[in-house]
């Protein structure tokens, strides 16, 4: 597998040789030498190798993620797993500390300080906490923490169960939580407690094992605690955990009464006096899941998509359109193909790549829309020079793509014919984004508590995850949760995040809280708030994350006075819609 130049000529090379194929680190070693050694005696020559620099990284970011999106799409073929292993094994832990010098040598360079642009200010800021967190010793430590990541990975992998005489994954068990018949969702939900619970034990040693490994590396970099260290590596210039705690408290207040309320409807609409932990998924009317399309019309699923951001605005409709056109989707469910969808940047064209394992459910209307946004997020931004500036902090990113789900919620009647289907594919989006917030504030809550309580025993542990499950519900006046109290003080457990990226999930709200202020611009103006979307994706990575907020006309702020009026909102739309 190579990276040839032949498609990229929007984005010519100057510095790499123009047949230049990657297959080895030795292919590309002698450009990262020439860009260590070069002597830079002027801002401009700084400013060049800056740019030669970007184009190097951008052919070689290419050449990974072809890689990876070529494993995603074919798990079954050896030589393809074989070329993917190659470049995470062999040529990126060579490139990785070349590249850090390369950082290290722009922060050091006097000629920085002369460059006016505040791109490189942006920059300087951006790469200054790699090279200060940055320890030797840290290395074999984080291989540690990646293998038990992937203990953890495996864990889970292995947790299938015998239901109705198939061997299920929990993932596939999870789909019959949606079965209109309730004893069938109560078979599903015991089966999957009771697998969970046998590895309760081995998982908790898991982590048992990562908290003090992650207190070492945070302390070999001189931070007070990992808090304190994955803020600095997370680049969370603009917040403070303080912050969080707050948009956590905003979230009891505001967010919580609203799903009280679904609940209350919920329980009033399918006519029982408590609703068990099985009757959370399943349309409250009995109706079978929605089916948008058939599996078969992957066609269909793009078309349709197409005419939701057609509704928006033409030129967004033409930029999807030119996914297909570039070949740059993978859509339909198949054997041998990963499971998740996801958007990959192809870093050299700077073109945007969408996988997916579509398979005719209302959900991948939702991922398409959603990755659609993120998309358009790298089509707006493909006019930087340099990559490193391109992409936005992701609490922007995530931004562009929940806008284009909220908005596309106003538009299901373009994907579906009978309008009580599309009423409700819009509760779900509606609802689903309520639902989130108060989980989001748990598993936020919890980490925090985590990371500064170092020496918490497994009981202390499992009080504090309770009392947070107490604190942001569901709640007991609705639910009924007897006979699984011991996997609720521990079913923290199911969220990979806490095992695999650590303090990484206040960012869905943070974005969120984004995506619903852009919805209600857009009631107002959708004129005018689409072009200012598309105006903030523009500027890439080039600005602060307060000053994206506002290029897009909405408030970077997750507080109680954004949230409050946000909430009523969409608590009103709720109200409004059938269920
Ligand atoms: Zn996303």
């Amino acid at each position: 597998m190579v990276a040839t130049n032949t498609a990229a000529a929007t984005y010519p090379r100057t510095f790499v040789p123009k047949d230049l194929a990657l297959s080895t680190f030795a292919d590309v070693e002698p450009l990262y030498r020439e860009l260590l050694d070069r002597p830079i005696d002027s801002p401009a020559a700084l400013e060049r190798w800056l740019l030669d620099f970007s184009e190097l990284s951008s052919v070689v970011d290419e050449v990974g993620n072809r890689r990876y999106i070529d494993k995603s799409c074919h798990t079954d073929d050896a030589a393809i797993e074989k070329a993917y292993l190659q470049f995470v094994e062999e040529i990126d832990p060579k490139i990785k500390p070349l590249y850090f010098k390369l950082q290290k040598k722009f922060l050091d360079s006097p000629h920085r300080e002369k460059l006016i642009d505040p791109r490189y200010t942006m920059l300087a800021r951006l790469w200054r906490p790699d090279v200060e967190l940055f320890r030797d010793e840290n290395v074999p430590l984080q291989t540690e923490l990646t293998k038990l990541a992937n203990e953890y990975d495996k864990t889970c992998a292995a947790m299938t169960v015998n239901f109705r005489g198939d061997e299920l994954t929990l993932q596939q068990l999870g789909r019959f939580l949606e079965e209109p018949d309730r004893p069938t969702r109560e078979e599903a939900y015991r089966l999957s407690v009771g697998r969970r619970m046998r590895d309760c034990d081995a998982i908790e040693s898991i982590f048992d094992q990562m908290l003090p490994i992650r207190a070492r590396i945070a302390h070999n970099a001189g931070q007070d605690d990992f808090r304190a260290y994955m803020w600095k590596a997370y680049k969370r210039f603009d917040y403070t955990p303080e912050d969080c705690l707050r948009f956590a408290d905003a979230i009891a207040e505001t967010v919580v009464p609203l799903v009280n309320e679904l609940d209350a409807r919920r329980k009033a609409t399918m006519g029982l006096a408590k609703l068990r932990p099985w009757d959370g998924d399943v349309d409250p009317k009995n109706r079978p899941p929605l089916r948008p399309f058939k599996q078969e019309q992957i066609d269909l699923l793009v078309d349709r998509t197409k005419n939701v951001f057609a509704r928006m605005s033409p030129q967004l409709a033409d930029e999807f359109e030119s996914l297909r056109t570039n070949g740059n989707l993978d859509l339909s469910s198949r054997k041998g193909k990963q499971p998740g969808g996801y958007q990959a940047t192809l870093e050299e064209r700077r073109e945007p790549f969408i996988f997916m394992n579509a398979v005719g459910l209302h959900g991948d209307v939702e991922t398409m829309l959603h990755e659609g946004g993120h998309a358009f997020h790298t089509i707006a931004a493909r006019g930087e020079p340099l990559q490193f500036l391109r992409a936005a902090p992701i609490e922007f990113c995530e931004v562009a793509s929940m806008s284009m789900e909220a908005l596309g919620a106003d538009h299901m009647d373009v994907v579906y014919a009978d309008p009580a289907d599309a009423v409700r594919a819009k509760r779900a989006q509606f609802e689903g984004v309520v639902r989130i917030l108060p989980w989001i504030a748990t598993i936020d809550s919890f980490q925090h508590w985590l990371y500064t309580h170092p020496s918490h025993t497994r009981e202390q542990r499992a009080a504090e995850w309770m009392r947070l499950r107490l604190r942001f519900g569901p709640s007991a006046e609705h639910y009924d949760f007897s006979g699984f109290e011991d996997w609720r003080r521990r079913d923290w457990q199911r969220q990979l995040h806490l095992f695999q990226i650590p303090f990484y999930y206040v960012e869905y709200g943070i974005a969120q809280l984004g995506a619903l202020q852009l919805w209600m611009k857009s009631r107002e103006n959708p004129r005018q708030a689409l072009a200012n979307y598309r105006a903030a994706l523009a500027l890439g990575g080039t600005r602060p994350l307060p000053e994206l907020f506002s290029a897009a006309g909405i408030r970077f702020d997750f507080t109680e006075k954004t949230l409050r009026p946000l909430m009523s909102a969409v608590g009103e739309e709720l109200a409004s819609l059938p269920d």
